[in-house]
């Protein structure tokens, strides 16, 4: 049974149709990487499946719920299971790396100060980042602000992630430090769905490829099948 089911999904603004007819599935534990030209829809899509845009048609179903059919509590309870790391990083610039992490946990899980504190040195541990836990985001280099904004959607216990081209901001540099954390989470059975332009990426980590153009998925397979075909 697939942990996410898209069916006939798509994404008009006005009049412009974005993302015509998906329809995928994706199993417990696989990682999808989504490739494919700039404005093909591939952020979009990657944003209708945590509904941070609405789909203007078809389904997209969490272990057999319908998400667009969730009330508010059921909307947030998805959320926490469906984490998503953006571009930009998104961290609160006015709160240290710690408080960055414990923010979720606390507000929404309802960890006390000490859990939060303990969970989420534990984090900064995993992405290598345990010494930067009293700093800022502007004292950090982009690498370093992405493995933060991985822990902090971990800090939720999330059973899928997304990730909208988390390597596009950063220097060339540090792009493997923050590829090498994702490989570990895949490795370590995390279902993830990675918009990237990476293709070593993809071709290594990716159990299937999704080639997306003109908003709409049109090669599926796996990284063999996808990028060696004829
Ligand atoms: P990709 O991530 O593949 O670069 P996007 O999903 O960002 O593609 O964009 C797909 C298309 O949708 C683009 O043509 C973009 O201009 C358009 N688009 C994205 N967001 C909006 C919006 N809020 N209003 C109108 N058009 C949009
Ligand atoms: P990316 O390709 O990295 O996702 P974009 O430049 O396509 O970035 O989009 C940046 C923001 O602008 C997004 O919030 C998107 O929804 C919005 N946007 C993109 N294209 C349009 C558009 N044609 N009209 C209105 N908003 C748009």
């Amino acid at each position: 049974k697939p942990i996410l089911a898209i069916d006939h999904l798509e994404k008009k603004y006005g009049d412009t149709v974005v993302l015509k007819d998906i329809n995928e599935q994706i199993q417990s534990g696989e990682v999808v990487c989504v490739i494919g030209p700039s404005g093909a829809g591939k952020s979009t899509f990657l944003r209708c499946l945590n509904l941070l845009e609405q789909p203007t048609a078809g389904e997209v179903r969490y272990k057999g719920q319908d998400i667009l059919k969730f009330n508010k509590t059921q909307l947030s309870d998805y959320r926490e299971k469906v984490g998503m790391v953006f571009q930009n990083f998104n961290l609160f610039p006015n709160m240290t790396v710690l408080e960055n992490l414990k923010l979720a946990p606390k507000r929404v899980k309802h960890l006390s100060d000490s859990d939060a504190t303990d969970a989420a040195l534990t984090l900064l541990e995993r992405v290598g980042l345990k010494d930067k836990a009293q700093v800022y985001p502007d004292s950090l280099s982009g690498g370093q602000k992405q493995r933060v904004a991985i822990a902090r959607a971990l800090a939720m216990n999330p059973e899928v992630l997304l990730f909208d081209e988390p390597t596009s901001a950063l220097d060339p540099e540090m792009v493997g430090e923050v590829l090498s954390v994702m490989q570990e989470l895949a490795e370590e059975g995390m279902t993830m769905v990675v918009v990237t332009h990476e293709m070593g990426f993809a071709r290594e980590v990716a159990n299937r490829v999704w080639f997306m153009a003109d908003g709409y998925i049109q090669e599926d397979g796996t990284p063999n099948e996808v990028f060696e075909h004829p």
